[in-house]
């Protein structure tokens, strides 16, 4: 029944959490993973930013260093899926993360979506983090099972 299962990461120690909770799953069910990292658009398109304050020659180098860290956040989790033998696919993807979740969730065709109650905002007490909620509150397919702090 889960054959594909999407696991969108931030880096944060939560979704560390939920990753590795996603994998055992995965190895267990002999399902396959789909790694996810959405660089945040919407943090440069903030209003707070002026486009005109952010020339491209300083936005490039700050994007390529955020794809850098995406990059490294999925390879921990590859290796984790490698140890398991669970297969496994990296994806990047840029924009907004709510958005960036569904649409691969769907692409891909995931059966179930596991990620963090909470990701890398200082915001400690929120319930639970606005990209789960968002991600929940979206008409998704797949399940979401969210993983606690
Ligand atoms: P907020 O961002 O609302 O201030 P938060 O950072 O504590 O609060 P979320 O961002 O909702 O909480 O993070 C919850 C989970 O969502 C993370 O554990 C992770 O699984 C996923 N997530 C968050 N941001 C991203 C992202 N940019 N790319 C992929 N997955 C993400
Ligand atoms: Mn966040």
């Amino acid at each position: 029944m889960i054959s594909k299962i999407l696991v969108p990461t931030d880096g944060s120690e939560t979704a560390k959490k939920a990753a590795k909770y996603a994998v055992e799953l995965a190895g267990q069910i002999g399902a396959s993973a789909i790694l996810v990292s959405v660089i945040d658009k919407t943090l440069f398109a903030s209003q707070s930013v002026p486009s005109i304050a952010a020339p491209t020659h300083l936005i490039e180098p700050i994007e390529d260093y955020l794809r850098q860290v995406a990059e490294a956040c999925l390879d921990d989790v590859e290796r984790l899926c490698e140890k398991k033998g669970v297969k496994s696919k990296k994806v990047v993807r840029r924009g907004h993360p709510v958005e960036e979740i569904v649409k691969e969730a769907e692409r891909s065709k995931a059966d179930l979506i596991v990620m963090g109650s909470h990701g890398k905002s200082a915001l400690k007490m929120a319930v639970l983090g606005s990209v789960t909620f968002g991600v929940i509150h979206k008409d998704t397919k797949a399940p979401v099972l969210v993983v606690r702090r």
